[in-house]
C-alpha cells in the first residue's frame, strides 16, 4: 500500500474528504490546488488583520451520516445563530455545525499527512503507460501518479477531462450559479443583536454577523459580517464593478439595520461557481482503464453534504479498485511524492 501515489485536484471538501479517506488506508497523497490555501468554496480570508469565512459559512447536514462524521470532528462546533427575516421577523432558529476558529481549518486538517502543493494550477491530465500524468498551466510536467481524482467546479474539471469525452460531456451539462459576496469589518457594534438574516429580499440572500460564529475574533474591528447577495440578483450583475456591486450591498444592509453603520474595512468577491444544479444521476466519475476519477458537488448532490458524499462514495469505490489495480501490476511508484 505504501507505495500507491494518488493525485487530487483540488482542496475543497470533497478534495480534503477523499484525501484523508486514502491516507488513513496508507496511500500517498498530492495535493494539486491553484490557491494558495485550502478550502475551496469553504475558503477563509483576511480583511485587514481579521479573518472571515467567504465561501460557505456552515454545514446544516440533512443525512445523519454527514451530521455524525461533523459530530465526531474535534474542530466543528454545534452553533444556533438568532435568526431574523430580512424585516425583522423572528423566524424558528437554525442548527449549524461550523470549523473553528475558521472554516478552511477543517480541510486544513484533513489534508494533514498529504504532500500539498499550493498555488499549482493544473491544466492538463492524462493517461500515460507508467499511470496518469499531471501538467500545469504552463504546460510544466508536475509528476506521474497511479490515479488522478478531480475535484474542481465543472467548468473547470470540463477542461481536465478532455481525455475522457464522456466524464467532460457530465462537466458541461452541469450548471454554475454565481453569488457575489462583501465582507464589513464596522467600527462600532450594530445595535440590533442578530447573528443571521436570511429569506426573501430583492437583493440579499443572508447577513452574517462572522465574528460571533465560535472561536471567531473580530480582529481590529468591533465586528465582522459577510453579506451574500442572491442567486438571482448575483446572476444579473455577473460582470459588473465590483466597487458597484459593494456599494449596492451595503445600502441594503444598512436598511435593514436601520442605522448608519461605520465600516472600517470592506472586501468584495464574486465566486462565479458558487454552487451546481445537478448533472445527473452518477455519485461520482471513475474509468478504471484510464484511472481518472471525479467527486464533486456538481454530480448526484449538491452543496457541501453533496461534495462530502461524492468524496466518501468515490472513497470506496477506489478502495477496492486501486488494491485490485496494484496487485495486478509492476509498476512500482516508490519515491513518487
Ligand atoms: C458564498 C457561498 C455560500 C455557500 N453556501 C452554502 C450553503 O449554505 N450550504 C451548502 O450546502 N453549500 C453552500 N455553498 C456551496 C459549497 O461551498 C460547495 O458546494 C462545496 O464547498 C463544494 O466543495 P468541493 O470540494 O466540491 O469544491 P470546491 O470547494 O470548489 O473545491 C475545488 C478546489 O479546486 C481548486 N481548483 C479549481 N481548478 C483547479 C485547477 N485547475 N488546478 C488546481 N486546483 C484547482 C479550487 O481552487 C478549489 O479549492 C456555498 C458556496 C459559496 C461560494
Amino acid at each position: 500500500m505504501r507505495h500507491q501515489s494518488v493525485a487530487v485536484i483540488g482542496a475543497g471538501l470533497a478534495g480534503a474528504t477523499l484525501t484523508q479517506r486514502l491516507l488513513e488506508v496508507g496511500y500517498q497523497v498530492t495535493v494539486y490546488e491553484k490557491s494558495r490555501g485550502t478550502g475551496g468554496r469553504q475558503a477563509s480570508s483576511g480583511l485587514a488583520e481579521a479573518t472571515v469565512d467567504f465561501g460557505a459559512p456552515w454545514f446544516e447536514p440533512v443525512s445523519d451520516k454527514f451530521r455524525n462524521w461533523l459530530e465526531d470532528r474535534p474542530e466543528i462546533r454545534r452553533f444556533i445563530p438568532p435568526h431574523r427575516d430580512f424585516t425583522g421577523l423572528k423566524l424558528d432558529p437554525i442548527s449549524v455545525y461550523l470549523a473553528s476558529p475558521k472554516q478552511s481549518t477543517l480541510t486544513r486538517n484533513l489534508l494533514e499527512g498529504a504532500v500539498f502543493c499550493s498555488s499549482s494550477r493544473v491544466g492538463k491530465v492524462y493517461p500515460c503507460p507508467e499511470g496518469v500524468t499531471v501538467e500545469s498551466d504552463s504546460g510544466q510536467l508536475l509528476n506521474t501518479h497511479q490515479a488522478v481524482i478531480i475535484t474542481t467546479p465543472a467548468l473547470q474539471a470540463e477542461v481536465l477531462l478532455s481525455a475522457i469525452p464522456r466524464f467532460a460531456e457530465v462537466a458541461k451539462f452541469a450548471e454554475s450559479i454565481p453569488a457575489w459576496v462583501v465582507a464589513l469589518g464596522l467600527r462600532r457594534r450594530a445595535r440590533k443583536s442578530v447573528e443571521l438574516f436570511s429569506g426573501r429580499h430583492p437583493l440579499l440572500a443572508r447577513a452574517i454577523r462572522d465574528s460571533n460564529k465560535p472561536g471567531r475574533s473580530a480582529g481590529p474591528f468591533a465586528e465582522t459580517w459577510l453579506l451574500e447577495a442572491n442567486p438571482q440578483w448575483s446572476e444579473a450583475h455577473r460582470d459588473s464593478d465590483p466597487k458597484q456591486v459593494g456599494a449596492d450591498l451595503i445600502k441594503a444592509f444598512q436598511a435593514i439595520m436601520e442605522e448608519p453603520l461605520e465600516i472600517a474595512a470592506l472586501r468584495t468577491h464574486r465566486w462565479l461557481y458558487a454552487r451546481h444544479r445537478s448533472a445527473g444521476s452518477e455519485e461520482y466519475l471513475w474509468c478504471p482503464e484510464n484511472r481518472i476519477g471525479v467527486c464533486s458537488d456538481w454530480l448526484r448532490w449538491t452543496g457541501s453534504e453533496g461534495a462530502w458524499l461524492s468524496a466518501n462514495h468515490l472513497a470506496d469505490k477506489l478502495l477496492t479498485s486501486l488494491k485490485t489495480f496494484s496487485s495486478h501490476s509492476s509498476i512500482n511508484l516508490d519515491g513518487l511524492p
